[in-house]
């Protein structure tokens, strides 16, 4: 299998986009999400999450929210047996330029170290331009946009074409469209099983 680290964006991606979430009762799963990483989990695949997360340094929100909302999706995935290998947070307002906060690449820079990851067998599923940059900086496999969370709203800034199915590659390419949109995580996961292992 060619496909050996899987790159989550949380918001919009594996749990409801709801605005700067900061309360842990309000974390909900997308549906499908929970049983689509347990799928790719038992594909072999490693599952790291990134997040920007500017609401700390815009100051909406403490460190110790973001984690306590970390806590209870950890609870929620508990349920399907799923664990990411690591997770990685930008806290960052985008106007203080750092390193870490996507589409910049320190969190894939750090984690690549820690668990000598190659970029080539390694994709990222999000709702956001960024996500599908980082994706590209970071010289990965695929880069793949979901619909759900602010998926929609991405694409057609993007410009691209109708999804007719649950998902379809994306050829030619510009340098900021996705290889692959999805209607939500589930129909990434089934591109890329359909679309990427089989290459
Ligand atoms: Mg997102
Ligand atoms: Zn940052």
């Amino acid at each position: 299998m060619k496909i050996k680290n899987v790159f989550l964006d949380r918001d919009g991606t594996v749990i409801l986009e709801k605005h700067y979430l900061s309360d842990p009762k309000e974390v909900e799963l997308i549906p499908e999400a929970g049983s689509t990483l347990a799928a790719m989990q038992k594909q072999g695949c490693r599952l790291f999450l990134i997040t920007n997360q500017s609401g700390i340094g815009r100051k909406y929100f403490k460190v110790e929210d973001y984690l306590a909302v970390q806590e209870k999706l950890g609870e929620l995935l508990d349920t399907f047996q799923v664990n990411f290998t690591a997770t990685q947070y930008c806290p960052h307002r985008p106007d203080e330029n750092c390193l870490c906060r996507k589409p910049k690449t320190l969190m894939w820079d750090k984690l690549k170290k820690k668990f000598a990851l190659d970029p080539k067998e390694s994709i990222i599923i999000g709702d956001k331009e960024a996500d599908i940059l980082f994706g590209r900086n970071c010289g990965f496999k695929s880069s793949i946009l979901v619909l759900t969370g602010h998926g929609l709203k991405e694409a057609e800034k993007l410009d691209l074409p109708c999804l007719t199915d649950s998902w379809m590659k994306l050829a030619p390419q510009k340098p900021n469209w996705p290889d692959i949109v999805a209607r939500d995580i589930k129909a990434a996961w089934e591109a890329v099983r359909k679309g990427l292992m089989t290459e």
